[in-house]
C-alpha cells in the first residue's frame, strides 16, 4: 500500500525549515504544518497553567487536554491567541524540556497523523518526521547549515537579538533535541540531507522539487 503523500522537512533550529517547507508547500499547492509550532502550544499551555516542568504526567496531561486551532498565520490554544507566545523567550527556553516527555510526543504524533490523513498528504516539519512520525513519507529531506548562518538567521528573524545570545539558545537546543531518548533529532534513513548555508530559498526549494519522485 502506498504511504501518504508526505514531504517530511527535519533539520535543527535555524536550518531553514520554516522558510523552506512553507515555500515548497505553495510551489505544490499542498497543506504545510509546523509541528514545532504544536510542541511549542504545549509548551505555553503549561507555563500558562503554572506547570511544574519537571511533572511529566501533568505535562502529558497538557497536551492530551490542550485544544489547538492551529493555522498558517496563527495559533490559538485553549482559546488563548498565542501566536506570538510561543516564539518568545519562556516558551523557547521551556519547549524542549516538554518535548523530551514520551506521553506528550504520543498525544502530538497522533494530532500529525490525523491531521495528514484529513488531507491526504501536505509538507511537514519538524525533528522527527522522517524517522518516527512519517517513516514511509514521499520524501524525506534533512535541512542542515553552518552553526554561525543558523544563529544568524535566527537573530534576524527575532529583531535584534544578540547573535551570541542566539547561537547559545541554538547549542542548547541541538544539544537537548538531538540527546534526548525519546525520537532525537536524526537524520532519518532515505533522508536526503541538503545543506542550505550557501543556497537562496528558490535554489533549495527547487532542488527538493527535482528530488521528488
Ligand atoms: O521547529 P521549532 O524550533 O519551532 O521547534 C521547537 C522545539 O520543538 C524544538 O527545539 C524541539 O524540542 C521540539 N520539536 C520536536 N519534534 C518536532 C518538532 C519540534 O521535538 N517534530
Amino acid at each position: 500500500m502506498p504511504g501518504p503523500d508526505v514531504i517530511a522537512i527535519d533539520g535543527p533550529a535555524g536550518s531553514g525549515k520554516t522558510t523552506i517547507a512553507r515555500a515548497l508547500a505553495d510551489r505544490l499547492g499542498l497543506a504545510y504544518l509546523d509541528t514545532g509550532a504544536m510542541y511549542r502550544a504545549v509548551a505555553f499551555a503549561a507555563l500558562r497553567a503554572g506547570i511544574d516542568l519537571q511533572d511529566e504526567v501533568a505535562l502529558a496531561r497538557t497536551a492530551r487536554a490542550m485544544d489547538l486551532q492551529l493555522d498558517r498565520t496563527s495559533c490559538v490554544v485553549d482559546g488563548v491567541d498565542a501566536t506570538q507566545a510561543i516564539r518568545g523567550p519562556e516558551v523557547t527556553s521551556a519547549v524542549s524540556v516538554v518535548a523530551a516527555v514520551a506521553d506528550v510526543r504520543i498525544d502530538l504524533v497522533g494530532r500529525q497523523r490525523n491531521w495528514v490523513a484529513e488531507r491526504g498528504g501536505g509538507v511537514v516539519e519538524g525533528r522527527d518526521i522522517g524517522s518516527v512520525v512519517f517513516p514511509d513519507a514521499l520524501l524525506k529531506v534533512y535541512l542542515t547549515a553552518s552553526p554561525e548562518e543558523r544563529a544568524r538567521r535566527r537573530a534576524g528573524e527575532t529583531g535584534g537579538i544578540d547573535v551570541e545570545v542566539v547561537a547559545a539558545d541554538i547549542r542548547r537546543r541541538d544539544a537537548a533535541d538531538s540527546g534526548r531518548k525519546v525520537s532525537p533529532l536524526v537524520e532519518a534513513d532515505g533522508s536526503v540531507i541538503l545543506d542550505t548555508s550557501d543556497l537562496t530559498v528558490d535554489e533549495v526549494v527547487e532542488a527538493i522539487v527535482a528530488l521528488l519522485p
